[in-house]
């Protein structure tokens, strides 16, 4: 057994087996000068520090009056490739380009072809070193998508890695399908017959070796429009996975109409969507994914109406969206701060957008999100006395002490 003890701030995030909304955002169900107690991967006991009893030869581990959470749970990453754009950047920083649709698709056509020609083992070591960024930040769950192979080989070269590392313990990922990214250079000019693949090949062998858990389009027009996008997510529905949509990040393409329509479980970016858009959202329960890391790494200013959708009692996530296709970050500190800063919403808010209702969308909210007895052990010790400093003080790295499973992942 393992207690954590001197806890100055643990924030519980106890509250209903549900997504938090409107006010419930704020409740983070802080316990002051707390104590967890942890059997092997379970939490079993959670209190103010003279309420728990620790049992003897019981081993411990002190906070010294720091803060402590749930780990962070990232409902947004592509953190499978080869080849980073960093490169690229430096010319862009000299002009001063947005990351418009051009650079996107550029940038795509060379992970594309890096992540074909890396191995699985290659990828696999990326896709570590990757994870343990993450861990370093304090998130302990990933949704990590496909989307960089683009043939039925190659995607499912990227789910295999997305399950190793889950299985060999190093992070806990939930795979999503992703092939619906782009339509690849040798299927330019006929993009249906790539519709065609991904529907007829990629999502059933996803699907039939369990190697996705939902499936993802990026709806946009140019990409997959609205038409194309129904039919690819028609198909996974068949298939038996959940839908993630990326919609309305670059023009209001009625991207939120189309998830709530096909009963998407997350819409994700919706930096454009509109109040109609919010309202479909609302009528079928999707809860929207917002990633303003990526409005600051596409050079935009352009950041969803976070406020709109709490008002409309719509169950927040916040995500990172780490990608190498524009500047990102793994960092859900860093997107805390973004979220607190740039779409006004309450350090609590984005705390509780990061962990439990982030943890409702993957499907997980009833092992992982809080610090509650029976959940996973998946806990973070930050180097503060008041959690409002993990919106304030941005580009710290907070953690100290990351638990996956009540096992120390990352120390420091
Ligand atoms: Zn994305």
């Amino acid at each position: 057994m393992l207690a954590i003890t001197g806890c100055s701030q643990l924030l519980t995030l106890r509250g209903p087996a549900r997504p938090r909304i409107g006010a419930e955002l704020r409740e983070l169900g802080v316990i002051e000068n707390a104590t967890v107690l942890i059997d092997g991967e379970r939490i079993v006991a959670v209190g103010p520090s003279n309420g728990v009893k620790i049992p003897a030869a019981c081993e411990t581990m002190d906070a010294s009056g720091r803060v402590v959470t749930p780990g962070f749970v990232d409902a947004h990453t592509h953190p499978v490739f080869a080849g980073l754009r960093a490169a690229g950047f430096e010319e862009r920083g000299a002009d001063g380009e947005a990351f418009d649709m051009s650079a996107r698709w550029s940038g795509m056509r060379a992970t594309v072809r890096r992540t074909r020609a890396a191995s699985e083992q290659q990828l696999f070591e990326i896709a570590r070193r990757h994870a343990q960024w993450f861990l370093r930040c304090g998130t302990t769950t990933i949704e990590a998508k496909s989307g960089f192979g683009l043939t039925v080989a190659d995607e499912l070269k990227q789910l295999k890695v997305i399950r190793r590392l889950d299985t060999e313990g190093i992070i806990r990922t939930v795979p999503t399908f992703f092939g619906a990214s782009e339509a690849p250079d040798e299927y330019r000019g006929r993009p249906r017959e790539y519709t065609d693949l991904v529907i007829r090949e990629m999502i059933p062998k996803a699907a039939a070796q369990k190697l996705a858990e939902y499936c993802d389009v990026f709806c946009e027009p140019g990409v997959f429009g609205i038409l194309e996008s129904r039919q690819i997510l028609q198909a996974a529905r068949t298939a038996g996975l959940g839908i993630r949509m990326h919609v309305d990040q670059l023009s209001d393409s009625n991207g939120a109409a189309l998830a709530a329509e096909m009963g998407a479980v997350t819409a994700d970016h919706l930096e454009c969507t509109d109040s109609a858009g919010i309202a479909s959202l609302c009528a079928a329960r999707v809860q929207p994914v917002l990633l303003p890391a990526s409005v600051y790494g596409i050079r935009s200013q352009n950041y969803a109406d976070a406020r709109g959708m709490i008002e409309a009692e719509l169950a927040i996530v916040l995500a990172t969206d780490f990608n190498p296709l524009s500047p990102s970050t793994p960092s859900m500190p860093m997107v805390i701060s973004l979220a607190a800063n740039e779409m006004r919403m309450t350090p609590a808010e984005s705390i509780t957008a990061a962990t439990v209702n982030a943890a409702y969308s993957l499907g997980r909210g009833g092992q992982i999100g809080s610090i509650e007895p029976g959940k996973l052990a998946d806990i973070v010790i930050h180097d503060c006395r008041d959690y409002r400093e993990l919106a304030y003080l941005f580009g710290v790295e907070h953690p100290v002490h990351t638990l996956l499973g009540g096992r120390v992942v990352h120390s420091r």
